[in-house]
């Protein structure tokens, strides 16, 4: 397998935590004899340093003839005076725009090792594993017209979704469910809103191309008390724009730390990935930064760009194993013993490359 990878290591923690994540896709492909290509790009406050813009058209146009991008993350405060369409954040936000891609995937995952981090008692959180598929062009982030007229103290959003644009996001949770445990939930608030009436509608007409993947219903805001409640009942989440962005975020409490959350976005012209966390600029340089959401991060990639399913097991499979040995970061370690985020990475390869043998 050939996989050509941008490496936009960004800003902050993200060039130490990008490290940690191709060393484990350079271990992958060294055992299993492939080809993976990286071509490392700036991106951010690096990129505003050097090129004087946070997204370089020649790392936009590298990315776009790549299989898949990489990023780790953005922002520096040192350019917090600027304006925002030329802060660190706009080469972000650009390149997921040319990107195109439309379904966020996010993963909440309960480690058994980490399930006193979580503000939820450990039985409630036992055998969570959750992928939100969450729409991401569409809805009332980006719905027309939109404004505020500051004079009449009014102000104005749309909320818009055409069938076509709810099919396409709806197939790929069900696609993704067949590799699960076949149940995709699908969160709207059709009992006040037309738009969450289309959006039912429709992906009930999808389910009938999956008679092996059960379909289940949720209002939003019952939605949001269940995650709490009963996340193990849970597999695939297909929501909306707005409801994902609050709904994937709450579910963030069930892994117990930001450091620790990988994302993909996909179905555009090329895949992007990135860890959940930011540049983490209070802790950049301190080794304290938690390399496992750029590690699952890396699976992701050989999941949904490279098709290697066992191998991205594999690399999850480790991340669970060095936190069961009792490995832990600053971020995790409750105020006990941590290790540096380069010993957290090596450990995670330790455990991979046995796995690879
Ligand atoms: P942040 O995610 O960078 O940090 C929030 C808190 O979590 C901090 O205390 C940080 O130390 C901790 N943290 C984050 N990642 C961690 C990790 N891997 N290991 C251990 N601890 C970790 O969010 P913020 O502080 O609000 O933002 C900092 C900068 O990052 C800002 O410039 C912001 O705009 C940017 N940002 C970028 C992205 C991105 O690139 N995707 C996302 C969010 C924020």
């Amino acid at each position: 397998m050939k996989l050509k990878i941008a490496v936009l290591a960004g800003d902050g923690i993200g060039p130490e935590v990008t490290a940690e994540a191709t060393a484990v896709l350079r271990a992958v492909a060294a055992a299993g004899g492939h080809t993976f290509e990286y071509i490392e790009l700036p991106v951010g406050g690096t990129a505003i340093t050097n090129f004087g813009t946070p997204l370089p058209d020649k790392t936009l146009q590298e990315s776009l003839a790549c299989d898949a991008v990489l990023m780790g993350a953005v922002g520096d405060n040192k350019f917090n005076a600027l304006p925002p369409s030329e802060r660190p954040e706009a080469g972000l936000l650009k390149i997921r725009k040319e990107l195109g891609g439309f379904a966020n995937l996010r993963p909440s995952v309960a480690y058994p090792a980490l399930a006193e981090n979580s503000p939820l008692r450990a039985e409630v959180t036992k055998d969570v594993d959750i992928l939100f598929v969450r729409e991401l062009l569409g809805g009332l982030y980006f719905g027309e017209p939109r404004w505020w007229d500051k004079e009449k103290k009014l102000a104005h959003n749309t909320m818009v979704y055409s069938a076509d644009e709810v099919t396409r996001v709806a197939k790929v949770a069900f696609e993704l469910a067949q590799k699960r445990k076949k149940k995709v939930t699908s969160v709207d608030k059709a009992n006040v809103l037309e738009v969450s009436q289309l959006w039912r509608a429709t992906v009930d007409e999808v389910a009938k191309g999956y008679p092996d993947v059960k379909l289940e219903h949720q209002l939003v805001d019952s939605m949001a008390i269940h995650l709490m409640n009963i996340p193990r009942n849970f597999d695939v989440v297909l929501t909306e724009n707005l409801f994902g962005d609050i709904l994937s975020d709450e579910s963030g409490v069930i892994t117990g730390s930001l450091g620790m959350l990988p994302s993909a976005t996909i179905g555009g012209k090329v895949n992007l990935y990135e860890p959940v966390h930011g540049s983490a600029p209070d802790i950049a340089g301190t080794g304290k930064a938690n390399p496992l959401g750029a590690i699952l991060t890396a699976a992701m990639v050989l999941r949904h760009s490279g098709n290697l399913e066992a191998e991205a097991k594999a690399i999850e499979d480790s991340v669970t194993a060095v936190l069961d040995k009792g490995l832990r970061t600053a971020d995790i370690a409750r105020g006990a013993a941590f290790v540096k985020t380069g010993e957290m990475g090596k450990a995670v390869l330790d455990e991979l490359n046995t796995r690879l043998k």
